[in-house]
């Protein structure tokens, strides 16, 4: 496998009703993908960014529901605490979200990065949107904000030699912690 495909284990289950994008990294767990034995098949092959309020938040890897707008956890996570932050409505572009839509991202992405912050302590983030497949949308079609935490030690060697990431906690282990310290008032 060379860097920029897809893994081939990933083409074996389809994963149109969760959320992320497959990468060049392979990983050292895989009891995440319970949730798609959990969940059996989706009836369609809609957007997963539509379909995953539908779920519970388990199944979705939802860690939190807000009026406009919902904080998930990416399926295929550049990080532990890789955190999605989407409109409930299909628009692709930023400059396509409401007022209130803008501000609840906004304001969802200040709380998970405290969220996050007291939970895994770590020493940085990156945030962004990619807008449009062209810019490296994977879900082009359904806004959505990154939120990636860093810690000073997590640039290692791994993937270089080994194109395999290092990711410590599970993703149930890692919504649960998150789901938990959300504040109930945010
Ligand atoms: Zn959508």
């Amino acid at each position: 496998m060379t860097p920029g495909t897809e893994p081939e284990s990933f083409e074996s289950i389809d994963t149109s009703h969760l959320v992320g994008v497959p990468d060049a990294f392979q990983r050292l767990w895989t009891p995440h993908r319970m949730v798609y034995i959990k969940q059996g098949q989706p009836s369609d092959d809609g957007c997963p960014f539509c379909i995953a309020p539908t779920l519970d938040d388990e199944s979705a890897l939802i860690v939190h529901r807000g009026e406009h707008a919902f904080v998930l956890l990416n399926l295929f996570p550049y990080n532990s605490g890789h955190l999605l932050v989407c409109p409930y409505r299909h628009v692709a572009m930023y400059d396509d979200a409401t007022t209130e839509e803008v501000a609840e991202i906004g304001a969802l992405t200040q709380t998970a990065m405290r969220v996050v912050r007291s939970v895994s302590r770590n020493d940085g983030f990156n945030l962004g949107m990619n807008q449009g497949a062209v810019a490296g949308a994977g879900i082009a079609a359904h806004l959505h904000q990154h939120i990636v935490p860093r810690w000073a030690t997590d640039a290692n060697f791994f993937p270089i030699i080994a194109q395999t990431k290092a990711l410590p906690q599970l993703l149930g282990d890692v919504r649960q912690s998150i789901a938990d310290a959300w504040p109930a008032s945010a």
